[in-house]
Order: C-alpha cells, then structure tokens, then sequence
C-alpha cells in the first residue's frame, strides 16, 4: 500500500480520532485548573521558530504532537484568558468542527453542498427574529467580519454610490463613509480598498462614551459636502473594538434616512446582544441598519470564523456583485441556494453546521447566558477597579470589555503610559494572565475582554493583586 492509501486508512483514523479527542477532553478540563497552567506559554518568536523549524521532517508519535500543539499554544478556554475578543470554543462547536472538515462541502454552489445553503438560510431566519427584520431581510455566512464588513461597504457603493460602480468603476466624485473614529480598522481598510483613499473616511467625533456624539453628525456631514465629498453610507459600531461602545443606532438611522444614506451596523462583536433578554437594549435601532454583521467567532463561540451578514432588503445583497458567470448558474434570477453569487468566496467551508447544532442542542438561551454572564461581569469588574485607589477605569464597561489602569498621583502622563505598558508586557511573559492593551487619546489603557463565563470575580481580584505586585517590582 502507498504512504498515501495508508493516510485515508478509516481505521488509522479512528484510532488517532479517539486519542486526540481523549486529549482533547483532558485539555479542556486542565484548563479549568487554573493555577496549573500557563494561560499564554511565552515564546520568543525565533525560539518558536527554531523549534517548528527543527522538528518538521522528524518522526513523532501523533499523541506528542497533538500534545505539543495543545501546549505551545494560548489557551482560550483558560479562565485568565481576557485578551482579544474570540470567544472559547464550545465543545459541541468543536465536534461539528469535524464534519466540516470531513464533509467540506463547498457551500458556495448549492450541488456542492445541498445543506449548506438551506441551512443558512434557516439559520439567518432566525437571527433575523432578534434582529426585528421582516420576511423582505436576507444574508449569508461569511469569513470574518473585516471581510463582511467590506462586503457590506461594496453592496452599499453598488446601490448608493451614484452609478453602476460594478462594471464601470468608481465614478468621478470624491465618495465617502461617515464613521466615528472608535470604528475597527477594517473599516478604514474597506473604504480604502474600494479606492476611495484617506478621504473616503469622514469621521464623526465621538462623546465621553465614546459613541458617536449625534449632535455632531450633521456638521460632519454638512462639512464633508462643503469639501466636495459625497457622502454615500454611515457606519454605527454596536459595539466598538477598544472600549465596547454602543452608537446610538435609532439617531444614526433617522440621520441615514434623512440623507439617503446607506446604514451599516457593524456587530462583530456586540451584535450578538441581540440574543440577550437584559442586554439587547443596547442594540436599539439595529432593525434599522440596511445590512448588518455578527461574527459568530466572537461571542457566539463558534469554532470556526463565521460572520452573518445580513441586509434589510435582501435583494440588495445580489448586486454586490453584478457580474456575469454564466458558468456558475444557469440564469441570472436571484437564486439564494447558490452563494457565490452574493459572498466574496467562491470556496466556503459549511461552517454553518456549528450555528445549527448549537440551536438544536442548546435553543437560543444559549446565547443569552453567553452575552449576559460576561457584560455582567465586566460591571462587576468596574466595580471593584473604581473602589481601589490605586486603579482607574476608562468608561463604564457596555459591554464586556473594559479598559483600565494603574494610576498613581503625582506621576505624569507619560511615566503612567510606561507603567502600565511594562505591566502588561511583564503579564504576557509571565504567562499567568493574558490581557491586552489600547491607547485611548493617547493615553495607554490594559484591556479586558472577558470571553470566558469560567472567570470569577475571585480570578479578577487575583489580576489587581498580580498587577500591583508587578507595580512594586
Ligand atoms: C473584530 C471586529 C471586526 C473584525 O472582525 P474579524 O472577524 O476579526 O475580521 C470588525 N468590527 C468590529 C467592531 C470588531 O470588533
């Protein structure tokens, strides 16, 4: 038998299979002890490297290398894991991880995935439910929320922007999008990848909140057409990256109306409140976005990245791309079994499988408790940084980030930056904690985002103490 035949063996496979999933459980329970294990196992990149590098062409068992894989990387479900924004894998997501990858039916054409489509448009449904769209709303899955957001844009360009800007390119005016300057990178990214430059971003200024300040969007806007810019969409964050800001997403839409702009509300991260019974004041006015996304990798705990982009009227999302490929579908109806005709992917994984598993074991409480656990532990949080002296909050948390600081009188502004960036420094090395860090107006923040419904208020006590000891070093 080839090496070749003998690496589809079934029986190879199920042998490896129950190891690595024996393995696998094992992990998820260490993880949980939290004094045992690193929550970040430190590395310098080149060491890293070497080691990779050295090991790749030496035989190893597969056990030691599922275990080496497990231990040289950073552990989301680890209860002092509160760094980026991407949520612990739920178990029963991680076990239709594997018939992704073993099915990896390509759901962009509906013959190569006859569930993928159906299933999608099932799943959509039902987030448009909590959203408040009616039956007129459609969307897909897609990769990421940088991706979906881009889409949205080119979809909003296509049906706002003055033109068929699809098949006859961007027209002669200055195009824009009106955005706070708490906005995610991607969305600067987006607006310059559709060549609209630097000046295709108008940005609004945000409040003390730091949510778009209303009061200043027409003299935004008023300014932008004085400068000979056309405006064409507007972006509300629901939740922003850095601090977790909720835009006014009512006052936006009424503005967007008034101007006959395109309304994205960008939810990659807190779009997901929608599921939340307490929470989903927050995402007020969302039903009045033209497109909307969540990612499901953020605070739905998928495994795999998928981003639901979804707009108000779904007949929108076919003219994104306005092209012709004849060879793909037989005619040019809109034909939402086959995705290709609206995602930027031609190949797609049936990511969705996650999604609906997840709702057919667990219902949409699921979420709920997800989304509510960690907002309400980021109040807990607030509460007890603001009663110690020696720390200081950035905002009140809205969500399940929060920013914070060391702060002691007497030292200036840069002294404190320098303080708190060689804390976190010093935390990410240790490997005890992993938290991150954002610069608010120049002014250095650490950053929390508690993923993890297993971190306690006891675990953030131990993370004031280990800082203030970091302090004193
Ligand atoms: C994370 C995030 C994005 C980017 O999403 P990815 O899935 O990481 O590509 C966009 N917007 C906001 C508000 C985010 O928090």
């Amino acid at each position: 038998m080839t090496k070749l035949h003998q690496a589809f063996s079934h029986d190879d496979f199920r042998k490896k299979g129950h190891q690595l999933i024996d393995q696998v459980a094992d992990y998820l329970e260490a993880v949980n002890a939290p004094n045992e294990m690193p929550v970040l196992p430190w590395r310098d990149p080149q060491v890293a490297y070497d080691d990779w590098n050295k090991n790749l062409l030496k035989e190893n068992k597969p056990a030691d290398f599922y275990k080496k894989v497990i231990q040289t990387s950073i552990h989301l479900h680890h209860p002092k894991y509160m760094g980026h924004q991407v949520a612990p894998p739920l178990p029963d997501a991680i076990l239709s991880g594997i018939l992704v990858s073993t099915l990896k039916n390509g759901s962009g054409l509906y013959e190569m995935s006859p569930l993928a489509a159906p299933m999608e448009k099932t799943i959509i449904e039902f987030f448009n439910k909590y959203i408040g769209y009616d039956e007129e709303a459609s969307g897909f899955l897609t990769s990421g929320g940088t991706l979906a957001n881009l889409t949205a844009l080119l979809t909003a360009r296509q049906v706002k922007g003055y033109g068929d800007i699809w098949n006859e390119g961007n027209p002669e005016k200055q195009l824009a999008v009106m955005v706070s300057d708490q906005a995610h990178y991607c969305v600067d990214r987006a607006v310059r990848i559709m060549g609209f430059g630097e000046a295709g971003i108008v940005k609004i200024p945000t409040n003390d909140k730091f949510q778009v300040d209303v009061s200043k969007l027409e003299e935004t806007y008023n300014n932008a057409i004085a400068e000979g810019k056309t405006i064409f969409a507007i972006v509300g964050n629901a939740c922003s990256t850095s601090v977790g800001a909720y835009d006014d997403l009512e006052a936006i839409g009424t503005f967007a109306q008034k101007h006959n702009l395109w309304f994205h509300a960008d939810g990659a991260h807190g779009g997901a409140a929608i599921f939340s019974k307490k929470y989903k004041n927050t995402v007020q006015g969302i039903e009045h976005a033209d497109s909307i996304i969540i990612d499901g990798h953020k605070m739905m705990m998928t495994a795999g990245l998928i981003t639901a982009l979804i707009y108000k009227n779904g007949k929108n999302s076919y003219r994104t791309f306005h092209q012709k490929a004849h060879y793909l579908w037989e005619n040019s109806e809109a034909e939402w079994f086959n995705l290709t005709k609206r995602t930027f992917e031609c190949t797609k994984f049936t990511n969705v499988i996650e999604l609906y598993s997840m709702i057919q074991n667990y219902g949409v409480e699921i979420f709920d408790q997800y989304v509510t656990m960690t907002y309400d532990l980021a109040k807990s949080f607030a509460m007890m940084l603001k009663a110690h002296p020696d720390f200081e909050i950035a905002h009140e948390p809205e969500s399940n980030i929060l920013c914070f600081r060391i702060f002691e009188k007497g030292k200036s502004k840069t002294e404190l930056n320098q303080l708190n960036a060689a804390i976190r420094k010093h935390l990410i090395q240790e490997g005890k904690f992993y938290i991150v860090q954002t610069m608010i107006e120049e002014t250095i923040y650490l950053r929390v985002s508690l993923m993890n419904t297993f971190t306690t208020t006891t675990i953030l006590e131990e993370l004031m103490e280990e800082i203030l000891k970091i302090n004193v070093l």
